[in-house]
């Protein structure tokens, strides 16, 4: 499960970017649909707003505390896409080994033509970790990612976050407030948290998916728990059970559901944790009984996937194949033919040796970009709307050429580590003992049968 260096990828043989596509919705020449046109603005346009941007996340509400990017100069607001392609070229050449640039699979296009390794947010943290010559790592990805790499990075290295409004909507639905009030809760129907019983096992272990921010990845490694990610949810939760009657599963309803029911847990032993009710919104005995315990949140990308989408697709394309990313709601899981993480749907498309068609359940900027790099398939977005993340989409190409511009000391002549992301070290000791756990959790022999 390694990030892939840029140069190894295949070349393209269509034009993969989501930004010409909804230039081109905006200018009318084409038929197709955007979620909002604002799309089309550079991010700076709406940086201030109190919100995520236009798009998919645009109902959520930003938290008070996150970050806010400072305005962009304007020399980058108003350079042209290739002037602002050389100037980041030119960046990176006279850094050379003092900066390595990660891109995230569902970043834009611009963005990730310039990263030295392509990856999901775990694999690209592993790839700052291999390069210890590297001053700085800039993060194209969103909060929660750079957060894990500075984790995960020597303490002398500077992680950036090109535009620090890139935080991610489902990861800010459990703040570490909500979620050591949820616990006290806990201690009140269950008793003491560190207690075991006669078997061996304490009452709840927490888990946190990696889309969450580092004071919840601290709070899960303080209370015994473990991260996961989308690819190994199953043999973490084989983990957890093993030394606790039952899980508290946040930020993602959606992955904790879905992995669970695979499981075979009940559904009716999966109640939900609404952090805004006295007991999530449950019951005594509904907690009693429960084995997963799913908080209240969800991925506002992911969630637009629908079973009707699955149906349309199945009726237009006799035979096609319908891969989701298991953040998509339980019966869009259901309905589809396989779920994985997004490096499952791009290694089951490099595995198709016969042409196929495939229709796929995840940001829109992966998809497009797979179906460049395999043009023998037929690949298409299950979401006919063109709907990126939209908090990915705030690192525009000008806050990447602005950082490495700033880092090489170029035009201003004084070297620079602009919005580097710092985890503060209480947080950061038990944060990575919950990532170790993680990694030293094994698949149980059925799971890999
Ligand atoms: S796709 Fe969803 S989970 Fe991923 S960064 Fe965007 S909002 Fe967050």
């Amino acid at each position: 499960m390694n990030a892939i260096p840029l140069h190894l990828g295949t070349p393209l043989t269509r034009d993969p970017s989501v930004d010409h596509e909804i230039q081109r919705i905006t200018g009318g020449l084409t038929d197709a649909e955007t979620c909002n046109t604002d799309l089309a603005a550079g991010p700076w346009e709406f940086d201030s707003r109190p919100g995520y941007g236009p798009g998919s996340s645009m109902g959520d509400v930003i938290p008070a505390g996150a970050p806010r990017q400072g305005e962009l100069p304007a020399a980058y607001r108003e350079a042209s896409e290739d002037e602002l392609h050389d100037r980041i070229v030119a960046a990176k050449a006279a850094l050379g080994e003092r900066v390595v640039v990660l891109g995230h699979f569902y970043q834009r296009e611009e963005v990730v033509r310039h990263a030295d390794y392509v990856g999901d947010s775990f694999q690209l943290a592993k790839a700052a970790k291999a390069h210890p010559e590297a001053e700085a790592i800039v993060f194209c990805g969103v909060h929660f990612m750079a957060e894990t790499a500075d984790l995960l990075s020597g303490s002398d290295q500077a992680v950036i976050l090109p535009n620090l409004a890139a935080g991610c909507s489902m990861a800010d639905m459990a703040n570490i407030d909500q979620v050591e009030e949820c616990w006290e809760q806990l201690e009140d129907v269950y008793g003491p948290l560190d207690a075991a019983d006669a078997d061996g096992l304490v009452p709840v272990i927490p888990v946190t998916y990696m889309n969450s921010s580092a004071a919840i990845k601290g709070f899960v490694g303080r209370h015994g728990g473990i991260v996961c990610t989308s690819s190994n949810a199953r043999t973490v939760l084989e983990w957890a059970f093993a030394r606790g009657r039952r899980v508290l599963f946040f930020p993602d309803q959606h992955l904790g559901r879905n992995t669970a029911k695979a499981m075979g847990v009940p559904l009716e032993q999966m109640p939900m944790w609404n952090p805004n009710r006295p007991l999530g919104g449950n019951a005594e005995a509904e907690l009693d009984d429960a084995r997963v315990i799913l908080w209240h949140g969800f991925c506002s990308v992911h969630r637009r996937f629908t079973v009707d989408q699955i149906e349309k697709a199945r009726a237009e394309h006799p035979g096609v194949r319908v891969i989701v990313h298991p953040e998509c709601p339980m019966p869009v899981v259901d309905a589809a033919d396989e779920a994985g993480s997004t490096d499952y749907i791009r290694k089951a498309i490099q595995a198709a040796t016969e042409p196929t068609t495939f229709a796929i359940g995840t940001e829109v900027n992966l998809v497009q970009r797979l179906a460049a790099e395999h043009p023998q398939h037929n690949i298409f977005c299950l979401d006919p709307v063109v709907c990126p993340c939209s908090t990915m989409y705030r690192i525009h190409p000008g806050y990447l050429a602005w950082v490495l511009e700033s880092l090489a000391g170029s035009p201003t002549g004084t070297g620079t580590a602009v919005n580097r992301i710092t985890v503060p070290a209480d947080v950061a000791e038990p944060a990575r003992l919950a990532l170790e756990r993680m990694l030293a959790a094994k698949p149980s022999p059925q799971v890999t049968a």
